[in-house]
């Protein structure tokens, strides 16, 4: 049964961007551990914590039979890795997808961390995924389609030698984790769903250094490459209001942890009302 889009009012996009800020704060709160030594079940604790003394409850945990707040993904993981007791090495890079819920509605949204010194090609990865997140975010906008975002990732992470996942894709995000419409991270301008006001998306590029095939592990969980190649995730909860993109969470606190530049766009940071 194909679920239809459920578009938000102004009110309703504020409390998201709180749920969404929720997150945004834990992944910061979580960049400052992330290092050499540190096991991602403490990470994950870490989160849980963190999420709840903020007032919120994690938002995956428990759903789908999540075990864990957070979804850590090492090296050939993709997403949906399962804390656990083994330390993190250096070179190694991680995503952190966590979620929470305050007054009922969802965030969702996700980071590739560099553990230590990783190598360049690692870094270039990031580097272009993260990049490719904000190409998309900037095509949501009246007059476009979803494949309008999807065509932006997929042309500038091929564009750069990366494939892009085919069987995970992002999504419309609200009272419920994952709403309607897909958001793939490939296909053609112009096709899927026209953009409407009041439509809340998580756009999340899920890209592979290597080939786009995946697979899932024994854990039932952990998607990994078929090559064994790094993958890297980047997701961000936006809004499209007032006919422009409206970004919910943001990267500032895990940058300004990490003594990076800020990526936020300018467009990216105006204020809702
Ligand atoms: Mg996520
Ligand atoms: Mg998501």
């Amino acid at each position: 049964m194909a679920k239809s889009i459920v578009l938000k009012t102004a009110e309703e996009i504020l409390l998201m961007r709180e749920s969404a800020r929720i997150v945004s704060r834990t992944l910061g709160e979580l960049a400052r551990h992330v290092r050499p030594g540190v096991t991602t079940n403490y990470l994950d604790q870490l989160a849980e914590t963190y999420i709840r003394d903020l007032g919120a409850v994690p938002g995956f945990k428990g759903l789908y039979g999540c075990p864990s707040t957070i979804l850590t993904s090492i090296d050939d993981a993709v997403i949906h890795g399962l804390p656990n007791d083994k330390p993190l090495e250096e070179g190694m890079i991680v995503s952190i997808d966590c979620g929470a819920v305050l007054n009922g509605y969802h965030g969702d949204h996700a980071y590739t961390f560099a553990v230590g010194e990783i190598s360049p090609e690692k870094a270039h990865l990031l580097e272009v995924t993260k990049r490719s997140l904000y190409l998309a975010i900037e095509q949501m906008r009246i007059g476009n389609r979803i494949g309008d975002i999807s065509y932006a990732v997929q042309s500038y992470c091929e564009a750069h030698g990366f494939s892009i996942v085919r069987e995970f894709v992002g999504h419309g995000l609200g009272r419920e984790l994952h709403e309607a419409p897909e958001v793939p991270n490939y296909g053609r301008k112009g096709h899927g769903k026209a953009l409407q006001n009041g439509m809340t998306l998580a756009i999340e590029p899920m890209v592979n250094m290597g080939k786009k095939e995946v697979r899932i592990l024994a854990d039932k969980w952990t998607v990994v490459t078929k090559d064994g190649q790094p993958s890297a995730h980047f997701e961000h909860d936006v809004a499209l209001w007032e006919g422009k993109p409206l970004v919910l969470s943001t990267f500032d606190f895990v940058e300004d942890v990490l003594g990076i530049p800020r990526s936020t766009p300018e467009w990216a940071s105006k204020e809702l009302v």
